[in-house]
């Protein structure tokens, strides 16, 4: 995963944000915390504030900051949110500063957020995101998964299942889409887009020096 040390002495390389997107329960908190926790991908995780209340397996601080509306209203007043949106019900928003920091630093950050927030990162910073929508492989299987999983509420459920139809059509507004039906498959085919996006040429700096460097060797 890493590049060899001749290469890293010269070719260097803008940061982008990998942003997941999929109808709760298609996987991709799984798919994000599984590639954030292999620090050979140097990724950051990028945690969200929202007004939705902690789940039980949920750390405050970790899996999300979790904050009330008044919280909330003035982090958005004060421009301290790069995108947020309301989703099933309530309200969810990326921190703009760790962003810019890890993007400064030439990092790449991986994003969990809804097609909304998608949106507004894409027209602010279009040439640094990537954008990966997660597909359950059935509907019915959505549904195994959510109540699988079993930290949400019957309400709650069925409430997140009713918006899975109009998620689901956002899937064309992404780079990449995974159906999301082997966990080990969908998890390769994620790491396969993290290698290619970067080896991307445009985002890639040095590359010129480093050709006219092996040019300049003699035969
Ligand atoms: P999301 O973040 O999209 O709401 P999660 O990552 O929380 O979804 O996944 C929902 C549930 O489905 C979790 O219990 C997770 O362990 C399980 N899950 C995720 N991917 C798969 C898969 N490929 N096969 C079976 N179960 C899965
Ligand atoms: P959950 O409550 O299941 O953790 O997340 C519900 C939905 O909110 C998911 O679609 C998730 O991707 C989205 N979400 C989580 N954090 C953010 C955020 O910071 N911004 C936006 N726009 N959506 C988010």
């Amino acid at each position: 995963m890493q590049a060899s040390t001749k290469e890293n002495a010269t070719i260097g390389r803008r940061g982008f944000i990998l942003i997941l997107s999929s109808p709760s329960g298609a996987g991709k908190t799984t798919l994000t915390r599984q590639l954030a926790s292999d620090h050979r991908w140097g990724l950051d995780v990028s945690i969200s504030v929202t007004t939705r209340q902690r789940r039980p397996s949920e750390i405050d601080g970790k899996h999300y900051q979790f904050i009330d509306r008044e919280a909330f209203d003035a982090l958005r007043s004060a421009d301290n949110l790069l995108e947020w949106a309301e989703v099933h019900g309530n309200f969810y928003g990326t921190p703009r500063k760790p962003v810019e920091k890890v993007l400064g630093a030439g990092r790449d950050m991986i994003f969990d957020i809804d097609y909304q927030g998608t949106r507004q990162v894409r027209a602010k910073l279009t040439d640094d995101v990537v954008t990966v929508f997660i597909l359950p492989p059935s509907l019915a299987e959505l549904r195994h998964r959510l109540e699988r999983r079993a930290e949400d509420s019957p309400d709650t459920i069925e409430k997140r299942l009713a918006n899975a139809r109009m998620e689901i059509q956002r899937w064309s507004e992404y780079d990449y889409v995974i159906v999301n039906d082997d966990l080990d498959d969908a998890f390769r085919s994620l790491e396969g887009i993290l290698i290619a996006e970067r080896l991307k040429r445009a985002r890639r700096t040095g590359l010129t020096a480093f050709v006219e460097g092996l040019l300049a060797e003699p035969d």
